[in-house]
């Protein structure tokens, strides 16, 4: 039976990807986002950036890897990061350790797959879990707003989670902190509402402090997409393509760096 890992599936931003979660099996997350894919989070299970859990990894994790790597030698990412925020376990790298252990035994047919975390990068301020972050080879962190107001509506943050200009200044700092063979991408899930008195993240405000936002983290790629699955919140719908790409235009001018990879999905 497989306890940690998800797939291979295919994923719009990653290619053939391997989910791999490090948390228990409910979820646990410092946000209850609007549009969370994996359902709403309890209130028991929404915490503090400071929570930790100390779920090492057993003995079955690398049995488990090995078990499906074996027949995916075109797998193009192993990745951290399903059932909510996954820095919120202590023992993080052991599981980073195994995969990268495993993933050096193994044969691949071209490019060995990424070692890829998620996170919504609530915990980034706290220097020791930037220093763990980092030795991801691609970091996918979440920005879907980047002023207070739209923050508290769209992630619904924990009461302990600092405000949004703190959570942009370390990932400025975590780009800083990057080895350079290492990429930062931020997400940016921008999504419409049915409500009419729910203000969606996209209205223009919040679109145009985005991408000063982004100006300033610096990111090696922008990823904008919109929800693709159920919702947590039934009021919540996807954002065209039309829109995505108008937002790609706007992040360009503003962002005015070629070096940057802005990308629509
Ligand atoms: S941060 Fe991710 S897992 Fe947590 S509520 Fe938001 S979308 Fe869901």
């Amino acid at each position: 039976m497989r306890k940690y890992t998800y797939g291979p599936f295919q994923s719009r931003r990653l290619g053939l990807s391997l989910g791999v979660d490090v948390l228990a099996d409910y979820k646990l997350c410092t946000n209850n986002c609007v549009y969370c894919e994996i359902g709403l989070t309890e209130k028991d299970n929404l915490v503090s950036p400071n929570y930790r859990i100390n779920l090492p990894p057993s003995r079955n994790f690398r049995k488990e890897l090995f078990s499906i790597l074996k027949y995916v030698p075109h797998l193009n990412s192993i990745t951290f990061g399903y059932n909510g925020e996954p820095t919120l376990n202590e023992k993080l790298l052991d599981f980073l350790k195994i995969a990268l252990d495993v993933r050096n035994e193994l044969n691949w047919t071209s490019e060995k797959p990424l070692i890829t975390l998620f996170t919504n990068s609530s915990t980034l301020y706290i220097d020791k879990i930037r220093e763990r972050v980092k030795q991801f080879e691609l970091v996918l962190a979440k920005l879907d707003t980047a002023n207070n107001v739209d923050f508290k509506r769209t992630n619904r943050p924990h009461h302990d989670t600092p405000n949004i200009k703190m959570i942009i200044e370390s990932l400025i700092k975590l780009k800083r902190e990057l080895p350079k063979k290492n990429k930062l991408a931020i997400q940016c899930l921008i999504f419409n509402s049915y409500k009419e008195d729910f203000i969606p993240n996209n209205n223009s405000t919040n679109i145009y402090d985005l991408a000063r936002a982004l100006k300033r983290i610096k990111p090696n790629i922008v990823q904008i997409y919109s929800t693709a699955r159920i919702p947590a919140e039934y009021f919540v719908f996807s954002i065209d393509d039309d829109r995505k790409r108008e937002i790609a235009t706007i992040f360009k001018e503003i962002i005015d760096d070629n070096k940057i990879e802005i990308n629509v999905y």
